[in-house]
């Protein structure tokens, strides 16, 4: 475990203008994959097999994770969201929250650290990742049923996540539930698993299903697209489905929320990101790291930046000139298509959603 964060190239704490991007938009929020490796399998995120992950010596290390986000600390990211493959199988994960939540933002304050997780080892690290300064949970799960559990992650263990999200409820990290909306498996389940969230005070969230590697894994005919997804929750609650604009959490996020306006569950919310059917591009305003250092400025398209070279052989300097000439050159929107075509070739593994 690492106890003591030596510095690698200090990166100067207040170096230069915020980050905008070639559409005016402030970078507040940077999504940080700390690992390409997961305990599951999901099957529209990664083949079962002939999965290649990269070296240990090519992924950034601790300090090097550390200093990279106090640099966009400086440059105005508020927000760090840790994510994968699944950022609860990197070693040191708790120590790592702990010297993320250490840093200073421009402007004042502490830097933000939420994490994204499928929840298996969460029954064990709730508290101590609690503890360390962790501020917001997403837990994803995509059924309720056991078999269906472990037919969608081809290995996991319902019980265990179910017992994660009471330990996060527990230690003060009620967790957002992330749902991919998949048509023919789990769309009886939508509503059930909205009333599993409410019930605990939890806000559902659904996501339409993205074309990745290249549309590899997606298979058209289960895309449940947001409007249908809206259409059922009408149904299933005997209520008319609003848009719950005050939920919006603070700009930072893709999903739309929305509110049942009537019935036993009046003024409960949900949330969708539908990427493929209302596209959200105009409101994004984040930039995501690969556990490598590959800097992306869209999930949905393939250029990046070296940070990772930059830091190890330029240094402040080379990092920041990597980061703006990143932004400057970001496109205005993706190329999703319902057919699966114009996705990326990059897995959603490698950078982690
Ligand atoms: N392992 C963690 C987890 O599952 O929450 C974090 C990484 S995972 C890639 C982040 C989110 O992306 C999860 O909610 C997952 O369901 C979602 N996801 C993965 N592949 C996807 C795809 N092809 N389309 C839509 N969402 C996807
Ligand atoms: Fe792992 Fe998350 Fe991908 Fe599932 S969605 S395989 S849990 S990284």
């Amino acid at each position: 475990m690492l106890t003591q964060i030596r510095s690698t190239r200090p990166v100067p704490p207040d170096s230069g203008p915020p980050l905008v991007d070639r559409q005016a938009r402030q970078v507040r929020y940077l999504r940080l994959s700390l690992t390409d490796r997961c305990n599951y399998r999901c099957t529209y995120c990664m083949p079962s097999e002939g999965i290649e992950h990269r070296p240990r010596a090519e992924m950034l290390t601790h300090e090097e994770l550390v200093a990279i986000c106090r640099a966009f600390a400086a440059w105005g990211v508020e927000r760090v969201r840790l994510t994968g493959g699944e950022p609860t199988v990197r070693r040191g994960l708790v120590e790592l929250v702990r010297s993320l939540r250490a840093i200073e933002v421009r402007g004042g304050g502490r830097l933000e650290v939420v994490m994204t997780t499928n929840g298996e080892r969460l029954a064990e690290l709730a508290a101590p990742l609690a503890e360390a300064g962790l501020s917001g949970l997403t837990v994803s799960v995509d059924s309720f049923d056991p078999e269906r559990f472990l037919r969608i992650t081809r290995r996991g263990d319902l019980s265990k996540v179910l017992a994660g999200i009471d330990a996060a409820i527990q230690h003060g990290l009620a967790p957002k539930l992330n749902t991919v909306a998949i048509r023919g498996f789990n769309d009886d389940e939508l509503p059930g698993i909205a009333r599993y969230a409410w019930d605990r005070g939890l806000v559902p969230r659904f996501i339409e299903v993205m074309p990745m590697s290249g549309g590899a894994l997606f298979i058209p005919g289960e895309l449940l697209p947001a409007a249908t997804i809206r259409a059922m929750m009408a149904d299933a609650f005997g209520a008319e489905i609003a848009q719950d604009s005050g939920k919006a959490v603070r700009g930072l996020g893709p999903a739309t929320y929305w509110r049942v306006d009537g019935g036993p569950y009046a003024g409960r919310s949900f949330g969708l990101i539908a990427a493929m059917t209302e596209n959200f591009c105009a409101s994004c305003n984040r930039l995501r790291l690969s556990a490598t250092g590959q800097l992306h400025a869209c999930l949905a398209r393939d250029e990046s930046g070296d940070l990772r070279a930059a830091l190890r052989h330029g240094g402040a300097g080379a990092l920041e000139a990597a980061v703006r000439r990143l932004l400057s050159e970001k496109q205005d929107g993706h190329r999703f298509a319902l057919d699966g075509s114009g996705g990326p070739t990059k897995a959603m593994i490698s950078i982690g959603g």
